[in-house]
């Protein structure tokens, strides 16, 4: 299903299509340059504001164009550290955008390193089994400027929030595209959005400090690794083997680790980047000593940082976390390998902040009270 807004989304443009298209209508091109300065470095929410832009000009851009593709309907915060934006896009879809705030030091939480986690699609069709994303099937792929608007509306917010001494960048250290979705399934806009966000004219955000997730969609990784671009690639790697791997990804059927590991070694070597192999620890299922030892080989094999998150129940799901103890263990068995490895206890558990579980939940308030 493709969805096709009445008016194109500004932040879908680039600064050459968007000056073809200011030629098309008659202004000069130069006026794209301003346009764009306005949307990403003074990063104003309406026409009204770019105050340099002749009025009839503005007025042909609004015509043209829809500058508010997301809309911010809720807000959940944990302890200070997660804020979990519930967007509305202009087809009545909800996404999910995620804020993580990294506590640090000396500094007050308002100057801590955040990231900012994004969504690529309404729902997913790639039914991990533990996941509240592909729970109600996938909907639609997020266009590249819906991709783009999260990240818009993110500053917004932070920038409301926090005064800076140079407002013209933004407020977050690192993107990761691990929202709603699987990001390669929606390849083309996902770059198309990437390029916008790491253009001079654009957010200006450097390439290194994004990160891809993926459930493992070879063809797509390998594509990825021919990219002039240097994005960091994070894999869900979630079982050692394809019998436990299978379990809980459907993908795996589709792309055994055979395939998948020699993708992500690709991928490493061409980037030279080091990859992230994500693995959520669930009880009984996939958190057995076992799956340790294998996992380890894999990560020294591929030169991978592991990173554990311990499950976040989900409604309507039967998987539960492993105790301090048996995450405790599977930590050890990895750090005796000598693989790298760290353990992300969730900060955002009291928010549904596994992917999609906000929106999920929220589709069904609105369900039952006929919203
Ligand atoms: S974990 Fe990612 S790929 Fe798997 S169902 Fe959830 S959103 Fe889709």
């Amino acid at each position: 299903m493709k969805f096709v807004p009445e008016k194109k989304p500004i932040y879908e443009e680039t600064l050459d299509s968007l000056s073809e298209r200011i030629a098309e209508g008659g202004e000069k091109p130069f006026r794209a340059k301003q346009v764009m300065e306005w949307l990403y470095k003074k990063r104003v929410g309406s026409w009204d504001e770019m105050t340099n832009l002749p009025k009839s000009f503005r007025e042909w851009l609004d015509n043209e164009y829809e500058i508010a593709p997301a809309k911010q309907v809720l807000m959940k915060q944990a302890g200070d550290v997660t804020d979990k934006l519930l967007l509305q896009l202009g087809d009545g879809s909800l996404i999910e955008t995620v804020i993580i705030r990294v506590p640090q030091e000396g500094v007050g939480l308002e100057h801590s390193r955040k990231t900012v986690c994004i969504s690529t699609q309404v729902g997913c069709a790639f039914g991990c089994k533990f996941c509240a994303s592909g729970l109600d099937g996938w909907k639609r792929n997020l266009s590249a400027g819906e991709i783009v608007a999260q990240l818009l509306q993110v500053c917004f917010l932070e920038d409301a929030r926090t005064p800076r001494a140079r407002p013209e960048i933004p407020s977050f250290d690192n993107i990761v595209v691990m929202g709603m979705g699987e990001p390669l399934a929606n390849y083309d806009n996902l770059l198309a959005a990437l390029k916008i966000v790491n253009a001079d004219w654009g957010l200006n955000f450097g390439a290194r400090r994004i990160t891809v997730s993926t459930s493992g969609v070879v063809p797509q990784i390998k594509r990825l690794a021919e990219e002039p671009f240097q994005f960091r690639l994070a894999i869900s790697l979630h079982g050692a083997t394809n019998e436990v791997r299978e379990q809980i990804m459907p993908i795996n059927k589709r792309w055994p680790l055979e395939e998948l590991l020699p993708a992500a070694k690709q991928f490493s070597r061409k980037q030279g980047r080091m990859l992230t192999l994500e693995y959520i620890l669930i009880e009984d299922i996939n958190d057995q000593l076992e799956q340790a030892e294998r996992l380890a080989e894999i990560a020294l094999d591929l030169r991978a940082h592991v990173n554990l998150i311990p499950y976040n129940t989900v409604e309507g799901l039967p998987w539960k976390r492993p105790n301090i103890l048996r995450q405790d263990r599977f930590v050890s068995v990895l750090k005796d390998r000598g693989a790298s490895v760290t353990i992300r206890r969730e900060k955002g558990h009291e928010i549904n902040a596994a992917c999609g579980q906000l929106r999920l939940q929220t589709e069904k308030e609105l369900r039952a009270t006929g919203a």
